[in-house]
C-alpha cells in the first residue's frame, strides 16, 4: 500500500491505537486510554468519537471512579465486522466465520483433498463461504483468510513449490478470492496462523516470544514476536519440517529430499513405520485396525498412545525426541517464552510432551531453557481464529485506517490498497 501524506499521521496513528487497546482490552475508559497511550485529553476524544462514527467504538456501561465521576466504559463492537477463514489441511479443511474479535460465530469441518487442485477447491470454498454468510449481512464481509499446508510467499498470497499441494505452486489464490469477494484477501502458513490464533487466545503479552510447532501429519512451526507474526524476509520463517537432521539417504521425504524432520518424526512417516511394524507383526493393536480399514493414520497411532499400545508408545516417543533435538537448537537460537505443540493426534498426548520437554531442557542451554514453558495448544488445533487475528489487525493498522476509514469500510476501497505489506 503507499504510504499516506504525513500530515494524516497522527490522525490514524492514534485512531488505530485507540482500537488496539480497547479491543485488546488494556484500555477501557477515555482516562485510561490517555494515560496508556500517552496521547491528550482532546486527542482521545476526537479519536474516540471517530470509532464511534466508523461502528466500531460504543458507551458501554460505567467504569469504576477515580475519585470524580465515573468514566464510561468504551467497548469494542466486534460485530460491525466479519471475516471468512479457511483453513486446509491435506484431507480436509476447517471454514469459519467470526466476528471482529476473532470469535467464531459458525464453522464447518469438511473431508477435502488438497491435491484436486486450486481451481476445485476455491470454487468449493466459495460455496461454503456463501452458506456460512447466509442470513448474516454480506455487506459487513471485512476480510477473507486462507491457511495453507506449505510455504507462502507472504507478499503475493502465493504459495511457494508446496510439497503435498499438487498444482498450486504460484497460483494466485489472492487475487482469485479478492475478485469473487471485493475485500482484502491474505494468504498464509497454517502454522503462522495457529501461533498467532494461540498468542491471542492466551493473551500473550506483546513482549514475549512464542514458537508453534505444528506436528500433525506433516511438521512446521509459526514464530510470534512482539505481538506479530515473524515471517522473516519472504514468508519462510518456521519451515522446519525439512530441515536435515540425520545424515544417510535411507529415508526419503515428500519434498523429493532425505533425512527431513518430518520424513522420520511427522504424521505421515509415523502411519508410515506403523504399517511395517503390523506386516512385522510387533502391534496387535494397530493390526487390529489395519484389517479393519485397509489402514493406518496417525490418529490411530494417537488412539494406541491412549491404549497404552508399546510399539505406538516408542514410536511417539522417538518422534517427541527428534523434534525436541532440533526445538532445543531453535530455543538456543531464537530464546521463546513459550514453546507450544498442537496440530496433530499426537502432540496432546503426555509421552509426546514428557520427552520434548526432557529433551528440549537436557540440550538448550540453561539460559534459554530456563522459565521457558512448553506445553500443548490450548486454542486447538484449527487456525481459524488466527486467521481472523491477522485480517482484523492488519484492517485496524494506520496506514489501512488511512486507506478505507474515509470511506467507512473496508469493502469501500479497492482491496489491493489494503492487503501489501501487512
Ligand atoms: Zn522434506
Amino acid at each position: 500500500m503507499s504510504r499516506r501524506p504525513p500530515t494524516a499521521i497522527d490522525q490514524y496513528e492514534a485512531l488505530s491505537t485507540v482500537l488496539r487497546l480497547v479491543r485488546g482490552d488494556r484500555a477501557r475508559t477515555r482516562p485510561e486510554l490517555g494515560a496508556t497511550a500517552l496521547l491528550g485529553r482532546t486527542v482521545i476524544s476526537q479519536r474516540v468519537e471517530e470509532a464511534m462514527g466508523l461502528g466500531l467504538l460504543e458507551d458501554a456501561d460505567i467504569g469504576p471512579s477515580n475519585g470524580g465521576r465515573a468514566p464510561r466504559r468504551l467497548r469494542f463492537r466486534a460485530e460491525q465486522g466479519l471475516v471468512l477463514c479457511a483453513v486446509l489441511g491435506a484431507a480436509a479443511l476447517d471454514v469459519a466465520v467470526t466476528d471482529l474479535d476473532g470469535r467464531v460465530l459458525d464453522r464447518r469441518h469438511l473431508e477435502w483433498r488438497i491435491a484436486r487442485g486450486p481451481e476445485q477447491t476455491l470454487d468449493f470454498l466459495d460455496e461454503q463461504f456463501t452458506g456460512l454468510l447466509e442470513d448474516r449481512d454480506p455487506e459487513r464481509l471485512w476480510a477473507v483468510v486462507i491457511g495453507v499446508p506449505g510455504p507462502v510467499e507472504f507478499a503475493t498470497g502465493r504459495p511457494s513449490q508446496p510439497p503435498i499441494m499438487p498444482g498450486w505452486d504460484g497460483y494466485d489464490i489472492r487475487g482469485r478470492l479478492q475478485r469473487r469477494w471485493g475485500v482484502p484477501v491474505w494468504v498464509d502458513n497454517d502454522a503462522n496462523l495457529l501461533a498467532l490464533g494461540e498468542a491471542r487466545t492466551t493473551g500473550l503479552a506483546d513482549d514475549q516470544h512464542l514458537i508453534f510447532v505444528k506436528a500433525g501429519t506433516g511438521i512446521g512451526a509459526g514464530i510470534v514476536s512482539r505481538g506479530r507474526i515473524h515471517r522473516g524476509s519472504k514468508g519462510a520463517a518456521g519451515d522446519i519440517g525439512h530441515a536435515r537432521v540425520q545424515e544417510d539417504n535411507s529415508t526419503m521425504c515428500r519434498c523429493g529430499r532425505t533425512g527431513c524432520l518430518e520424513a522420520l518424526a511427522g504424521g505421515w512417516a509415523l502411519a508410515r513405520d506403523a504399517v511395517g511394524a503390523v506386516h512385522e507383526g510387533r502391534s496387535r493393536f494397530l493390526a487390529d485396525i489395519h484389517r479393519a480399514t485397509g489402514e493406518i493414520t496417525p490418529a490411530d497411532i494417537g488412539r494406541g498412545v491412549v491404549a497404552g499400545d508399546a510399539w505406538c508408545l516408542t514410536a511417539v516417543a522417538r518422534a517427541a525426541e527428534r523434534i525436541g533435538s532440533l526445538m532445543a537448537a531453535l530455543v538456543n537460537f531464537y530464546d521463546p517464552d513459550c514453546l507450544v505443540f498442537g496440530g496433530g493426534a499426537v502432540t496432546g498426548s503426555d509421552t509426546f510432551l514428557r520427552v520434548v520437554d526432557h529433551t528440549v531442557r537436557s540440550r538448550a542451554l540453561p539460559l534459554a531453557s530456563e522459565g521457558l514453558t512448553i506445553r500443548s495448544s490450548v486454542a486447538g488445533d484449527t487456525g481459524v481464529v488466527g486467521g481472523a487475528h491477522l485480517a482484523v489487525e492488519a484492517l485496524l493498522s494506520a496506514d489501512a485506517l488511512a486507506a478505507w476509514a474515509p470511506g467507512g469500510s473496508p469493502s469501500a476501497v479497492a482491496p489491493e490498497r489494503l492487503v501489501a505489506g501487512a
